[in-house]
């Protein structure tokens, strides 16, 4: 068996799974905000020591929601919550439960998931994008984790699109995650209203004086709204711009989508391909493939799977 670990910002889960990637029982906890990485590590430990007290555990695989030094195995920091700055992670939980570990950030966790058990499983080179609260990437090459020379590639979230446009996080303007993460298209979609209200009428109408959301707005297109079609359609440009540079640059077999944002389906995914279209140069063209992720809020957790196997292996 396989302890698998996925760190995000609210929640954390935990899955006992057999190598090849079956799930045998799989928990979600939900976490503070505001908790120090201490008392989170705490309950990560115990709960695990739980999970695991009546099965024969190789090894654990973790994906944590922010840098990872790899080389190191240790976390860089957190941008959500304090306390997890040069956290040796693996380290401690070999020291508590007794099992080799090894980390890397959910992006890339959540690629390798997908590479070995879903959407790109007959591929050697995926691009894989989370399109949730924010946009992280995961870029596999020849069937391994490109990690560049510092460790940190594949942030293809923060592809610079739209000159002086809105803040991002990482203190850059106008990144593909200020443009298109799940947050963006919700504020998006608001402030489009907010300018045009008698045209965003439906989607105030879907909201049901909620806050606007991305799924609020896909769902409203869905139904056949004019006006909320073309704000995805606009999205869709912007996402595909980002998309177009990641085909351009390195040709994968297929684009992986996942996060929140992918739930959307065919109302998100036929104008991405045919907005990334028109920006490939013709000779990609034929070989484009963009599909959604096959295993869905799973992917980083049998990510974690195929990681300790690894880990396992060395
Ligand atoms: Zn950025």
């Amino acid at each position: 068996m396989i302890l698998a670990i996925d760190i995000g910002g609210s929640q954390f889960g935990l899955a006992l799974a057999t190598p090849d990637g079956r799930i045998i029982k799989h928990i979600q906890h939900q976490t503070d905000r505001t908790d120090h990485a201490d008392k989170r590590i705490d309950r990560i430990l115990a709960a695990s020591k739980t999970l695991i007290s009546q099965s024969s555990v190789l090894a654990c695989g973790i994906g944590f929601g922010g840098p990872v030094n790899f080389d190191t195995q240790r976390i860089v920091n957190s941008t959500h919550v304090p306390g997890w700055d040069d956290c040796p992670l693996p380290e401690i939980v070999e020291q508590h439960l007794g099992l080799p570990a090894i980390i890397d950030n959910d992006a890339n966790v959540g690629a390798l998931g997908e590479y070995t058990f879903g959407a790109g499983k007959n591929s050697r080179h995926i691009i894989y994008y989370t399109v949730s609260t924010g946009i992280g990437g995961g870029i596999i090459i020849n069937g391994e984790i490109y990690r560049g020379g510092n460790g940190y590639a594949g942030e293809l979230g923060h592809v610079p699109i739209l000159r002086d446009g809105p803040q991002c996080d990482c203190g850059n303007r106008g990144c593909l995650e200020a443009l298109c993460s799940g947050t963006a298209i919700g504020r998006r979609a608001t402030a489009a209203i907010q300018k045009h209200p008698r045209k965003g009428i439906a989607i105030t109408r879907a909201a049901n004086n909620t806050p606007i959301t991305a799924k609020t707005l896909f769902d409203t297109a869905r139904s056949g709204d004019p006006y909320a079609r073309a704000l995805v359609d606009e999205i869709c440009t912007d996402l595909g711009q980002g998309l177009a540079m990641a085909v351009n640059a390195f040709a994968p077999d297929v684009i992986v989508i996942g996060g929140g944002v992918s739930n959307a389906g065919r109302i998100l995914f036929e104008p991405l391909r045919r907005e990334t279209s028109q920006f490939l140069m013709p000779i990609h063209r034929p070989n484009l493939r963009i599909v959604p992720a096959k295993l869905k809020n799973r992917s980083v957790i049998l990510g974690a799977v195929a990681l300790a196997k690894q880990r396992i292996q060395h």
